[in-house]
Parts: structure tokens; C-alpha cells; sequence
């Protein structure tokens, strides 16, 4: 297939979407959701598996080649692992990775790697029990770990995802980089957003990506910048002779704008062209009106046309002022 090379209207090349499968969770991550829960989309609102694949269809022919499956947890939809199967056959798609919490995905490992999921995100924010379940509000970090080692066992790559957050787990950072000195794995910490779905959002934070690359440098002075492959969020470090890495992503501070190469489809069909943007596009309403292939590409070359520079204009041209959405309904 003859690949596209879709540029945006500020010349960022396209080729990166992540897809939320499902707005619901296991968990109840305190940075992502209210204890309660946030109201679930009626399942008929959410984007049918055959709907998805035809949308990533109808992406890769414009040139998009990566995939992130995420959600909610994804792993709560059912029959995940048939629509896994499937979209890794599509021409044009070379990656197929997943962001999981961990708790249900162990068990499909052997499928996962025998259908050639590229890497799976972790999400993994403390190694203590009881801050785990402080965090995420569920004791279910023994299954989360089992999942790591599972992973590390099975050498698909594997990232761990670790938000961090003043007063919750910072004295968890000098103990996640530890555990890349025996274990192959990316250890990245995230700059808090203010996607927690109650409305009341933070518009600051006391850990950004400089003071945590302090605190690390602290304690491991040798840590060495490595190169960021190309479009990373993070910046990445490596401690010498350590067999995993640590990675910093400045999600917060949005640094990594001017390269971004990413699109977002929320569980519910909505296009979102930056994190911080409020849906740019109904997608679903498209595709159930009846819109062609064509239809369809050239909506998305619209939108691409259109995007904001940077997550702070995205952020001004939201047309509320607080961001009230879960992380879950956005995908991270
Ligand atoms: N449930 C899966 C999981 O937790 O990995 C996938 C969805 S989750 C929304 C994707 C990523 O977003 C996770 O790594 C999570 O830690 C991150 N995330 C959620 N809320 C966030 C927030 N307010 N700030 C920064 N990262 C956040
Ligand atoms: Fe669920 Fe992931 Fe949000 Fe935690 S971060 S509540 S695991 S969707």
C-alpha cells in the first residue's frame, strides 16, 4: 500500500491515534474519576467494534500507522482480544499497543503476544499496597504486579505508567527508577492533569517534570540523558547499567506540542486533535448518518487542517472553561 503522509495545518505529520474502547474501569484512580464513578455512556452510545475498525480503516489509507488501544480499561469490553485480532490485520497499521491498569489483562498475554501487540502501558503509580489502594480507592496491586511480571516474562516491551502527585507518591519515585536496574522496562512519570471528571480540576501542580528529574538526579547522579525516539512524550534517561529506563512526561507543562503527531477517538466517536481540546469532531454522528469512506477522510482531513498549535490553544478554544471529563472518557 502506497503510504500517505498527512501533514496538519502547522506541518506535524499524522500518524498516531489513540482509541478509547470504553469509558467504564475497575478502578477509581482519585486523578481520573470521583469515588463514585463517573455516569457511564449507554452501550449503544459507545463506537461498535466494527465501527472502530472501519474507522481504522479508513485512517491508516491517510497515513496513520500507529495505534494505542486504551479507555477506561480496556480490557472490560468484552471480546477485546477478537477485536484485537483484527485490527492488528489491518493494512497500513504496523503497531498496535495497549494502556492497561493491569488487574484483568494477565491472563491474555499469551494471546497478545502471539498476535504481535507491539508494547503495553502500564499503569502502576506506587509498589506499596496500601498507597495503591489509597490511589486507585481498590486493593489490587498484587494482580497488577502479577500482570508486570507476566509481561516482563512474556518480552513484550512494557512501560509503566506512574501519575505523580504531591502527598501521594512521591516516595515512590527513588523505588520505580530502583526497579529498572533488574527489570527491562520504561518507568515514566506523568505530570498530573486536570482531567479527574468532578469538574474541580487543578490549574497547577507541584511536580512537574523538572523537580521530578531532580529528585531522581539526587539520588542517582550518573542518570544520562538518552535519545527520545522520534514524537515522544517523554524525555528518557538512563541510569548506567540499569536494564530498563526512565522516561518524563512534561503532560502537564505540555512541552512535546510542536512535535505532536497524535489524534484521539473517544469511546463515544468523538475526534479530539490535542489532550486538552473538548471534541473537535463527532465522528459517530458521521458514521451512523450514513457517510462514505470518502466522507469520513475527508472529515478527518478537515479536522486535521484545523488543529490547534498547542494544548494551550487548545485549551482557550474549549468552549467550557474547566475541563469537568474524566481522563477515562479521553483515553491518557
Ligand atoms: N485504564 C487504563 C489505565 O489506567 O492504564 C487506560 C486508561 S487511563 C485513562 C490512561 C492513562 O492516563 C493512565 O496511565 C493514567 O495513569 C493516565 N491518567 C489518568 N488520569 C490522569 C490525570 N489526571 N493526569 C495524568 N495522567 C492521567
Ligand atoms: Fe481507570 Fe485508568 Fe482512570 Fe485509573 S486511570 S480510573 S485505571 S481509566
Amino acid at each position: 500500500m502506497e503510504r500517505k503522509q498527512i501533514l496538519d495545518n502547522h506541518g506535524r505529520p499524522i500518524n498516531y491515534v489513540r482509541l478509547a474502547v470504553t469509558d467504564r474501569c475497575n478502578l477509581r484512580c482519585f486523578y481520573c474519576m470521583p469515588a463514585e464513578g463517573i455516569k457511564y455512556l449507554p452501550r449503544k452510545e459507545l463506537l461498535s467494534y466494527e465501527e472502530m475498525e472501519r474507522l481504522l480503516r479508513v485512517l491508516a489509507g491517510l497515513g496513520i500507522n500507529k495505534v494505542r488501544i486504551t479507555g477506561g480499561e480496556p480490557f472490560l469490553r468484552k471480546d477485546l482480544i477478537g477485536f484485537l485480532e483484527n485490527i492488528t490485520q489491518i493494512e497500513g497499521i504496523d503497531k498496535v499497543n495497549i494502556t492497561t491498569n493491569g488487574v484483568l489483562t494477565a491472563p491474555f498475554i499469551p494471546r497478545l503476544k502471539a498476535m504481535g501487540i507491539s508494547s503495553i502501558n502500564l499503569s502502576m503509580d506506587t509498589l506499596d499496597r496500601e498507597r495503591f489502594a489509597k490511589i486507585t480507592r481498590r486493593d489490587e496491586l498484587p494482580k497488577v504486579l502479577q500482570c508486570l511480571e507476566a509481561l516482563i516474562d512474556s518480552e513484550i516491551p512494557t512501560k509503566i505508567n506512574a501519575v505523580i502527585m504531591e502527598g501521594k507518591n512521591t516516595d515512590d519515585i527513588i523505588p520505580l527508577v530502583e526497579y529498572t536496574r533488574n527489570h527491562p522496562v520504561s518507568v515514566r512519570f506523568i505530570e498530573e492533569m486536570p482531567f479527574n471528571g468532578t469538574g474541580e480540576g487543578h490549574s497547577g501542580i507541584s511536580w512537574n517534570h523538572r523537580k521530578i528529574l531532580e529528585t531522581i538526579k539526587n539520588q542517582f547522579p550518573d542518570i544520562e540523558k538518552i535519545p527520545d525516539p522520534p514524537n515522544s512524550t517523554a524525555y528518557n534517561y538512563q541510569i548506567p547499567g540499569f536494564k530498563g529506563e526512565v522516561g518524563i512526561i512534561a503532560a502537564f507543562s505540555r512541552t512535546f506540542c510542536g512535535t505532536c503527531n497524535r489524534i484521539r477517538l473517544t469511546a463515544q466517536g468523538m475526534l479530539k486533535t490535542c489532550l486538552y481540546d473538548d471534541g473537535v469532531m463527532d465522528i459517530r454522528g458521521l458514521i451512523r448518518g450514513g457517510a462514505s469512506d470518502e466522507e469520513l477522510e475527508n472529515a478527518f482531513l478537515q479536522a486535521f487542517g484545523n488543529r490547534a498549535k498547542n494544548g494551550y490553544e487548545a485549551e482557550e478554544r474549549r468552549s467550557d472553561q474547566k475541563p469537568s471529563e474524566s481522563m477515562s472518557t479521553i483515553g491518557g
